[in-house]
């Protein structure tokens, strides 16, 4: 019989992303670890081809590797001028060495001085949940529309934030206090869906799935 694992394991090793999930699960009393939390864990090749089939298999393979209850999830943003690219290349738009910086330059030179009306996005978020079996327990999947600016503004949030306009609030998500992101993007509406599902697969946690 496996130990008794009375929590979920957050299955990202993007530092901020973490802190979004984690933040959003606070008030429900939802134990959480972090891969931090493990001498070791395994490196998941994002192979799939869509935002669903990664985060399952973060989902399923974290779980059998580390024998817990993982919540993984995979994310990006689709930019309909760009025929929906980068979506789940999200992370390595610009190149194998990409970061933040360097992605942002490079979806702002693919736009050019195309005009704002055209220029409407939107992020994805899926989110898997699997017991320390590897079996998919629940789903989710959410999204956020917005459009993207000509230039950054803005220091919060990570990754394509201060690019990214939600069009009501004529703010970037680099802009708006982590309150509002946290009320608006599609890691929260994806894990607002969530919580009654991980609420009720609470009960079961320490099974061995
Ligand atoms: P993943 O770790 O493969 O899911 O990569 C997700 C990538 O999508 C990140 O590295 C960011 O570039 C982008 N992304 C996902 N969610 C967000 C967000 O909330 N804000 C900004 N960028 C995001």
């Amino acid at each position: 019989m496996p130990l008794p694992s009375p929590f979920f394991v957050l299955g990202t090793g993007n530092r901020k992303k973490g802190l979004e999930l984690a933040e959003l699960l606070a008030p429900f009393g939802i134990a959480i670890r972090t891969l931090a939390d493990f001498s070791q864990h395994a490196e998941i090749v994002e192979d799939g081809r869509t935002f669903a089939e990664n985060a399952v298999k973060k989902a399923t393979e974290q779980a059998k590797c580390l024998g817990h209850w993982m919540i993984a999830e995979d994310s990006g943003i689709s930019v309909d001028a760009l025929g929906g690219a980068p979506g789940i290349f999200s992370a390595r738009f610009s190149g194998p060495e990409a970061n933040d910086n360097s992605n942002n330059r490079f979806l702002l030179e693919k736009l050019g001085d195309l005009p704002l009306e055209k220029r409407t996005a939107h992020y994805t978020c899926h989110i898997a949940v699997a017991d320390p079996s590897g079996n998919i327990r629940a789903e989710t999947e959410a999204c956020c529309k917005g459009r993207i600016r000509f230039e950054p503004v803005g220091s919060g949030g990570f990754g394509y934030d201060p690019l990214f306009e939600i069009v009501e609030y004529k703010k970037t998500f680099g802009e708006m206090s982590p309150a509002i992101k946290k009320y608006l993007s599609h890691r929260s509406r994806a894990m607002r869906e969530l919580i009654p599902k991980l609420l009720a697969l609470s009960e079961h946690l320490g099974d061995d799935g």
